[in-house]
This record gives C-alpha cells, sequence and structure tokens, in this order.
C-alpha cells in the first residue's frame, strides 16, 4: 500500500507574533489539524515546577523525562495535552511556566522527547504546525513555511491583552521584559536556535490586525500549494 502524502504548513516566529491564533483560524477554514507544539514544551516545564525541579538544571530535568509521558489529543477540535494522563491545559499559560518552558527547551534531551510526538502527528494528518523549529528542524519537509514576526513591543502589547484577559496581573512593562528574554533564549540557543528556514517566507505583522494576518498567510498557503 502506498503511503498517504500529508499537507504540512510550518509556521514559526518569537512568542506572541501571533502565530497559534493566526494558525488556529487558517486550520479550521483549511480543514487541517492545528498543533501548538509550545504547548508541549510548556508541559515538560509545568512537570518539572511540579516535581520543584529548576527548569535550568540539565540533570535534574533529564532524569525527569524517563518518568513523564506528554501527549496530546483533541477535544471540540481544540488541542489539550495531558502529562502522565492528565489534562494540564489549563495550567500550562502563567507566565512562571512559559519561563520553565523557554528554560526547559534549551536542552537538547527535551527537543529529542517531543521530537517524534511532532513529526508523527505531520506523517499522519494535514496540519499546520506552530513552533519555532518546525521549518528548521522538526518538518524540514513541510509544503509550505512562514516565520511569522513583529516588534516585541507590538508582541508584548498583544501577549498583555491575552493575560490580562485571562485574569493574570501582569504589567506592560514584565510582559515585555518576560518577551525579550525569551527571545533572546530562543535565538541564541545551541540546539534548535529559532530561525528563518532558508526556504521560509518572511511575514511581519507590525501594524497588521488579526483578520489581515489571515487573509494575507492564507493566501500565501493557498498560492504556495498551487504552486
Ligand atoms: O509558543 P509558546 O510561547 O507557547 O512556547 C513556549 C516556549 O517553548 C517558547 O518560549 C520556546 O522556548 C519553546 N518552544 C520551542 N520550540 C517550539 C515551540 C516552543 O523551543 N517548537
Amino acid at each position: 500500500m502506498s503511503e498517504k502524502k500529508t499537507v504540512a504548513v510550518a509556521i514559526d516566529g518569537p512568542s506572541g507574533a501571533g502565530k497559534s491564533t493566526v494558525a488556529r483560524i487558517l486550520a479550521k477554514e483549511l480543514g487541517f489539524l492545528y498543533v501548538d507544539t509550545g504547548a508541549l514544551y510548556r508541559t515538560v516545564g509545568y512537570a518539572a515546577l511540579q516535581e520543584n525541579i529548576d527548569p535550568h538544571d540539565t540533570e535534574a530535568v533529564g532524569s525527569l523525562l524517563p518518568n513523564i509521558t506528554v501527549t496530546m489529543g483533541y477535544v471540540d477540535g481544540e488541542q489539550r495535552v495531558f502529562l502522565n494522563g492528565k489534562d494540564v491545559s489549563d495550567f500550562i499559560r502563567t507566565p512562571e511556566v512559559s519561563m520553565a518552558a523557554s528554560a526547559v527547551s534549551a536542552l537538547p534531551e527535551v527537543r529529542k522527547f517531543l521530537f517524534n510526538l511532532q513529526q508523527d502527528t505531520a506523517h499522519r494528518e494535514n496540519v499546520i504546525m506552530d513552533g519555532r523549529d518546525i521549518g528548521t528542524v522538526v518538518l524540514p519537509f513541510a509544503d509550505v513555511k512562514i516565520f511569522l514576526t513583529a516588534s516585541a513591543e507590538e508582541r508584548a502589547r498583544r501577549r498583555l491583552l491575552e493575560l490580562v484577559e485571562k485574569g493574570t496581573e501582569v504589567t506592560y512593562e514584565e510582559v515585555l521584559e518576560d518577551m525579550k528574554v525569551r527571545d533572546y533564549n530562543d535565538s541564541h540557543r545551541a540546539t534548535a536556535p529559532l530561525k528563518p528556514a532558508d526556504d521560509a517566507q518572511l511575514v511581519n505583522t507590525d501594524g497588521i490586525d488579526l483578520q489581515q494576518s489571515v487573509e494575507l498567510l492564507k493566501n500565501l498557503i493557498l498560492s504556495s500549494l498551487k504552486g
């Protein structure tokens, strides 16, 4: 039996560039599965915090990995993440878990631990997958690669709105600072640093609203898939 060829769209970029919001809408419109890979790194970061492990402690995080399982599933079309079979999706969006995710994601062991789950999903389904290294490392064979970005200030403003809506008490300055630290960590780590793939299409969303970003990317994806 010949293997079914699935379609993969990779969307990478820094925190707060709007990747997840845009990708989720596009996946619905195009009938693809939306995969938020940041949620997987957040789950490992959350697991470390739960065990009182310093997320920067390579050895301690490394010895945690064989004792946990991280899986994902879809409930009413929404991705959920499971730590040891327990749905932790509602606990992984705090600023503390964001920083822990950023720290554990720099460890090659953690990236290896989550690699198959991401790649296998794309082999099974048509996906729009968002992350930092999807076009460069996880799905180098992706049919379309987009690198979505915006200025740190614009991204911090958007992330602040999201956090405030969820009732998290943070200031703009704190969010901007977190954003800059995570940007730095993500782009300077030795393994799978955040950078556009050579064949990625670069999109800057400064001054463009959500609807316009969705339209722009939809046109890019459809014309790339046609061509
Ligand atoms: O995308 P999100 O902000 O939820 O990701 C949380 C953290 O996980 C990021 O700051 C980044 O350090 C890490 N990450 C990664 N590779 C991915 C997705 C996320 O290193 N593919």
